[in-house]
């Protein structure tokens, strides 16, 4: 498990408004990308609160899909 993602859950929490939702896996990605970088979904649902609540959820719980961050070749 990244260590990092309650740091990046608590960045997006503190920004909801910077992010939004994949309605298809769920994954919280940038407000400006136009395809989910994990299932490359058009469908974003992009209310701040739903996000928030993504981000908590991402800092408590265990991941449970392998992600695009963690397939990228380590520096
Ligand atoms: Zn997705």
């Amino acid at each position: 498990m990244k260590s990092d993602r309650k740091e990046m859950a608590i960045t997006i929490a503190n920004d909801p408004t910077a992010y939004k939702l994949c309605t298809v896996c769920g994954a919280i990605v940038d407000k400006e990308a136009h395809t989910c970088p994990d299932c490359y979904a058009y469908r974003f649902d992009d209310n701040a609160n739903a996000v928030t609540n993504a981000a908590m959820d991402l800092a408590i719980k265990e991941p449970t899909a392998v992600s695009h961050l963690d397939l990228a070749p380590e520096e």
